[in-house]
């Protein structure tokens, strides 16, 4: 314990709290007592400066006091919500057993406590923890050594809906693959979290990365473990699996376990992702493109927030998962083209449909919790009102001809068990209560002996409020009044002044028995009253547990048919991932792209999504469309790549944007901000744009763009589309020009990729004069009385001058300076117009043939020089073995 308690000299509860608190060292632990989670010592500390809670005292530990603060039963959630924000683990510690099973054993006796949840980010299923259009994943990396390279595997699962899934990874996709799925808690075995190879894993996502000891991926016990949680002999009915893939979903199932103790969330069979059947993004370009989170970090003005019509939760959850997750088989993203193509044709019926799926609540998670033992009657009545809008969904399309996956999605939903809901609707109260601790869900005309035991309570009541005029009466104390409170149930309370009348005379006395004397009032009871009040409880007590017992019937009712529903909510959120999208066709006026395996890139008006939006706010501003073709010349061969010129403020990173986002869209199945667009699949996109600011790792902003460069002139093929935005801006202009030549070279001759390649240096486009498939475009302006226009259109060509000097003067730089600027550019030009650039195209010998020697290189195999450095193994030799093999080596060179 962090603040030095030890056991010894505890009284026995402080005992048995310190024991279950040297078993949670990591968490803060919720100590339930009465309607109150306590917490102590250091636990106390760190929770009332983090919750803004008093701190107070109780009682001593070894001459200490012992701090305390609580939160109530209550609020508890609210409280959870915050604390798992802030970063902290809680273990919540409950009563295991009632109070007076421990009286039993004894006067200093304390109740059993026990851990019975883990709560961490990400095995939460609480409505209020969780944000309804995310997902809430858990992910677990694997690591297998063995092979020439280790085998790397991801594992995630969502526990408030049971979505289980796989795949294989490599070092070099890893980061890419894991802001893919945006867990919330990455779990990694302890041996690779201290791993300097996986130290830029951490530096990216923090305190997402939580190590666990290395047993729990034990991939010789995984299997069984896996099994047993799936209550299954083997896994083949499940598909095969790598040792890392296994290793990583039982490390998952394991935590799951460990969090949720005695609790089985009801999870999917583990699905196989394979990696390569989804566009790899990576990690820089995802950041940059804003897709379901600003540079800032904020919703809005976001890709995701400018194409969302959906109108449930678990559609919300699925379109980001697919905008996350674009693909690069144009199969299923033409399956998913048609269903909007369908639904965009039958305006009223989407509409129609769209008013159906309003009526749906969040099913998985409702199912979730009441797998989970955490459910309420409300999760019931949110079953319940989830299966009536299912079947108006199904009855609306029934018979209606739309596309293979919503007739798919149809017949899950019809699929779900009509006898359930009728279940469901003759046993649920209209008006639900949020805890089913009081009853009070079960419907009247349910259950007979409910309502029997029901109106004998009622009854009861009734003949009390008889009781109490009759003893007025009696009496002639008027203001004689029957109350009820907790401790002594129901009682006859009489003012002070009037107690004679009860106590006076010996019948009186005999028959008002006093119960308790107040400061200004006296309390009685009557042995009439006492078995009225005997038969009430009872009653209510019978009827509580009729109730109770029905809910946990109909918990195990619904729970039994989870993979149906489960299956059914899945089919409804594509329905309304589709009605959305079409929506926003319709009111976007997008289009159909056409998605094939050609290395087509042809957007004929094509506009940026986001920034469209938000000009058709400002009234006056109208986007202007600009049309890309980077499609192979005569549809054959390798894609193009564009070299865009123009002044700073003339459009070039929205233009470069839109046509990623473009890509991204038509390839999660989506329809997209064009005219016509026809995207040959992209299997990777990389964009380098604006100066991403990595400062605060101590990287310089130039070091950053270089290490981006990198990775894309390392990764990119000839499927790849590649989005440069002035590269080289970062450092002198002689050092940028020529990384900026160099790389466009490369693209061109090394990666074949299609590209758009934004940037300020002019001398770059005599380039398209060698290069075949590069040609020059330039954002277009006009000029009117020595001012700079920006008409953000894209033409053919080459700016023939840099407007910087026209934009500087708009930004209200001096005149003086913006005259001396003028006659320092007109000596620059002047000068280059004596030594051009377009030189350099005769004096430096072709990229191409760089490339050619080096390749040339590689196919000889490696070289002696090579085979003996292999051998060597510098920490084994003396400095004059060292020695010795430097002059053989030299020999051989
Ligand atoms: P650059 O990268 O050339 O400096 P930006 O792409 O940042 O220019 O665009 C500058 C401004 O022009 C942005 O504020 C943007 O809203 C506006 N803009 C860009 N492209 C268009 C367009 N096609 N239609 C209308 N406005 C545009």
């Amino acid at each position: 314990l962090a603040s030095g308690a030890s056991r010894a000299s505890a009284t026995p509860m402080m005992e048995q709290y310190i024991e279950i608190k040297a078993n949670n060292p990591d968490s803060l632990l919720f100590y339930r007592m009465g309607d109150f989670y306590e917490l102590f010592f250091q636990d106390a500390a760190d929770a009332s400066r983090a919750l803004g809670i008093t701190l107070t005292k109780r009682g001593q530990h070894m001459g200490q006091e012992i701090p305390m603060c609580g939160v109530p039963i209550h609020a508890a959630d609210d409280y959870l919500q915050k604390l798992i924000a802030l970063g902290f683990r809680v273990a919540v510690c409950e009563q295991v057993e009632d109070p007076a099973e421990a009286k039993k054993r004894g006067s200093k006796s304390v109740v059993r406590r026990d851990v019975v949840r883990l709560v961490t980010p990400g095995t939460l299923t609480e409505e209020k923890l969780l944000s309804p259009s995310d997902a809430n994943y858990l992910m677990t990396l694997s690591r297998i050594r063995g092979g020439a390279e280790p085998a790397l595997a991801l594992a995630w699962i969502d526990i408030s809906t049971g979505v289980f899934r796989l795949a294989e990874t490599t070092q070099q996709r890893l980061l890419a693959d894991i802001l893919r799925i945006e867990p919330r808690e990455l779990i990694v075995p302890d041996t690779l979290f201290h791993d300097p190879e996986f130290r830029p894993v951490v530096d990216v996502l923090g305190r997402v990365v939580v190590p666990q000891p290395a047993v729990l991926f034990d991939s010789a016990t995984a299997e069984g473990r896996i099994s047993r949680y799936f209550d299954v002999g083997t896994l083949d009915g499940f598909g095969t699996f790598s040792r890392a893939e296994l290793s990583a979903a039982s490390a998952a199932v394991a935590y799951v376990e460990k969090t949720q103790i005695a609790e089985r969330p009801p999870l999917g069979p583990p699905e196989r992702e394979s990696s390569a059947s989804t566009l790899f993004i990576d990690p820089a370009t995802r950041a940059n493109l804003e897709l379901v989170r600003t540079l800032s970090g904020e919703r809005s003005g976001t890709l995701l927030k400018a194409i969302d019509r959906t109108v449930t939760s678990g559609g919300a959850r699925l379109l980001a998962e697919r905008l996350m997750s674009p693909l690069t088989d144009p199969d299923p993203v033409n399956a998913r083209l048609d269903s909007i193509a369908a639904l965009a044709e039958r305006p009223s019926f989407t509409s129609d449909l769209r008013d159906a799926l309003k009526l749906l609540p969040d099913m998985p998670r409702a199912l979730s919790r009441l797998a989970l033992g955490r459910g309420g009657p409300r999760d019931l009545g949110a079953l319940l009102q989830g299966m009536r809008a299912a079947s108006a969904v199904g009855g609306l399309m029934a018979g209606e001809d739309l596309s293979q996956e919503l007739a798919g999605a149809w017949r899950d939903i019809t699929a779900l068990p009509a006898v359930l809901s009728e279940r469901l609707s003759g046993m649920l109260a209209d008006e639900l209560p949020l805890l089913k601790r009081d009853g009070g869900f079960i419907r009247e005309g349910a259950d007979a002996e409910l309502d029997e035991m029901r109106s004998l309570r009622d009854q009861s009541r009734r003949v009390i409020a008889g009781l109490q005029l009759q003893y007025a009466e009696e009496t002639g104390v008027k203001s004689l009044k029957i109350k009820h409170n907790n401790v002594l149930g129901y009682f006859i309370e009489v003012s002070a002044g009037n107690a004679a009348a009860l106590t006076e005379t010996d019948e009186a006395k005999a028959r008002f028995i006093h119960r308790q004397t107040m400061a200004g009032a006296m309390r009685f009871t009557t042995t009439v009253l006492s078995e009225l009040e005997t038969k009430i409880a009872n009653a209510a007590d019978r009827a509580l547990s009729i109730e109770l017992a029905a809910f946990d019937a109909l918990t195990q009712e619904v729970v039994a048919q989870a993979d149906s529903i489960k299956a059914a909510a899945r089919a409804l959120s594509v329905i309304d991932v589709s009605q959305g999208l079409a929506v926003l066709a319709e009111e976007q006026g997008y289009c159909r792209p056409v998605v094939d395996r050609s290395k087509m890139f042809a957007i004929v008006g094509g506009r940026h999504p986001v920034v469209e939006q938000a000009l058709r706010k400002q009234a006056g501003n109208a986007f202007v469309a600009n049309s890309c073709d980077l499609s192979p010349i005569a549809g054959k061969g390798d894609g193009a790549i564009w070299l865009l010129t123009g002044p700073n403020m003339g459009g070039k990173s929205t233009f470069l944007r839109q046509n990623a986002l473009i890509a991204i869209l038509a390839q999660m199945g989506s329809y997209v901000p064009a005219e016509s667009a026809h995207i040959g699949i992209v299997d990777r996109l990389f964009s380098r744009v604006g100066a991403s600011d990595d400062l605060a790792r101590g990287r310089s902003t130039f070091m950053v763009e270089m290490v981006e460069t990198a990775a894309i002139l390392n990764q990119a093929t000839e499927h790849s589309l590649v989005i440069l935005d002035e590269i080289g801006r970062g450092t002198a202009t002689f050092d940028g020009l020529s990384i900026a030549w160099a790389a466009v070279e490369h693209l061109h001759e090394a990666n074949r990729c299609r590209g758009l390649f934004a940037t300020h240096f002019h001398e770059l486009t005599v380039l398209s004069e060698k290069l075949d498939r590069l040609s020059n475009a330039t954002m277009r302006v006009k000029e009117w009385d020595g001012e700079v226009i920006f008409l953000h259109e894209v033409g053919p060509g080459a700016a023939d001058r840099s407007y910087g000097i026209q934009v500087a003067r708009l930004a209200g730089l001096p005149a003086s300076v913006v005259a001396r600027a003028k006659d320092v550019l007109a000596k620059l030009e002047d000068a280059d117009r004596k030594n051009p650039a377009s030189q350099l195209i005769d004096d430096l010998p072709l990229f191409q043939m760089a490339v050619r020697r080096e390749e040339t290189a590689k196919a000889a195999g490696t070289s002696k020089v090579e085979e003996m450095l292999t051998g060597l193994s510098p920490d084994d030799m003396s400095p004059r073995e060292a020695l010795e093999a430097l002059y053989a080596l030299k020999k051989e060179a």
